[in-house]
């Protein structure tokens, strides 16, 4: 004999979409240290909003470091930070 189902639970990553984090729409910001980058780059590269651009001026080793670009909108990912082989830079958000 089947009995009656009730309150089905959903399913565990409906649960994990319709989850907003309280901060969603901060943006981010980051520092970079320009007399320890050694302008190898990584960072420029792995920054998905490509955001982060080499100085025009050099640091006092002869290296012309990275820096932030001006325009767009740093998502606060941090993929730069952890690539950075020196540690770096900082990331805010
Ligand atoms: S935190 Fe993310 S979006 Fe912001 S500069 Fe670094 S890699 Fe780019
Ligand atoms: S990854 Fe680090 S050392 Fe390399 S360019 Fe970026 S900030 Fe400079």
């Amino acid at each position: 004999m089947e009995s009656p189902v009730f309150g089905q639970v959903p399913p565990r990553n409906l649960l994990f979409i319709i989850y907003i984090s309280p901060g969603f729409n901060k943006m981010g910001k980051i520092e970079v240290n320009r007399e320890r980058c050694k302008a190898c780059g990584l960072c420029i590269f792995v920054c998905p909003k490509k955001l982060i651009v080499f100085s025009e001026n050099p640091n006092s080793q002869g290296f012309y470091p990275v820096e932030p670009s001006p325009d767009g909108e740093c998502t606060g990912c941090a993929l730069c930070a952890e690539v950075c082989p020196d540690v770096v830079i900082e990331v805010w958000r």
